[in-house]
């Protein structure tokens, strides 16, 4: 009687450890996924720097929303990832600004069957947005270093329609042509052929112009039945674009 009792007792204690353990267990795992502590940020430079100055592309604005900012800049600087203004990511080269990077994606039109191609990586945070929205982005950075940074970042957070290049973006990517719409974040003195013949029939591309160490106009350029239509949208301040020397100015 004894024994039997201390037995069920024992059964009892064990099932009884199972079952809690089980609870615990379901209710991390089933219950709300960790909450992003950045969260709260990204909510605010989307309402504050994003809509509020006008973006109203509701794809562009989700991929803002998504896109983890803070993971694309040094770990000293992600307290300053959501603010209103470029960053610092290392070999004297920056992460555009917020509104700046929805700015260029909004121009852009993309669709979600679109290729697209972006010269200068960076970071990635910019292909990290254009990813979301488009089926492919090609991606290219001169700055060895840069560039596999932002692929392994890139890879890490499970983007698997990105591909990153290292090499000369003014040479744009003549394998997987024609690009729906091209991207240039950084800024050469006039607009590179290569790219212009490499945009496909109906093709966008954004992209900054001007005279080294000036301002820059940011020019949006349209390929309709083979004819070039260019219209200056902007004045900006974009790193210069450099031959693979990585020196001289174009
Ligand atoms: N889009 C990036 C920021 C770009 S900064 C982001 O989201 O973080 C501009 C980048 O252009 C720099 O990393 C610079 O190394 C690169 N660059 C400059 N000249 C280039 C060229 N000819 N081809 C490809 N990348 C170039």
């Amino acid at each position: 009687m004894e024994t039997s009792f201390i037995r069920e007792t024992v059964v009892f204690k064990i099932a009884y450890f199972f079952s809690v353990s089980l609870l615990i267990f379901c209710g991390i795992s089933s219950g709300s996924p960790p909450k992003d502590p950045f969260w709260d940020l990204r909510e605010k430079m989307v309402t504050h720097q994003i809509i509020a100055r006008g973006i109203k592309d509701l794809r562009v604005i989700e991929a803002m929303r998504k896109v983890p900012r803070h993971l694309f800049v040094p770990e000293d600087m992600r307290g300053s990832a959501y603010d209103d203004r470029p960053l610092p990511i290392g070999e004297g080269q920056t992460i555009s600004q917020p509104y700046i990077v929805a700015f260029m994606t909004e121009a852009l039109h993309v669709s979600p069957g679109d290729t697209v191609l972006e010269i200068g990586t960076g970071s990635g945070y910019q292909a990290a947005v254009l990813a979301e929205i488009a089926k492919e982005v090609y991606t290219i950075e001169i700055r060895p270093r840069l560039g596999e940074r932002a692929r392994e970042r890139l890879n890490g957070m499970g983007y698997g329609n990105i591909a990153v290049k290292i090499g000369d973006g003014y040479k744009g990517w003549p394998e997987k042509m024609p690009f729906n719409a091209i991207i240039v974040t950084c800024a050469p003195q006039e607009i590179p052929k290569p790219l212009v013949d490499q945009l496909a029939e109906g093709g966008r591309m954004i992209i900054p112009v001007g005279e080294r160490g000036g301002v820059q106009e940011l020019v949006l350029v349209r390929k309709e039945k083979g004819m070039i239509r260019q219209e200056a949208v902007m004045k900006v301040l974009f790193v210069p674009m450099v031959t693979d020397e990585g020196i001289t100015a174009r």
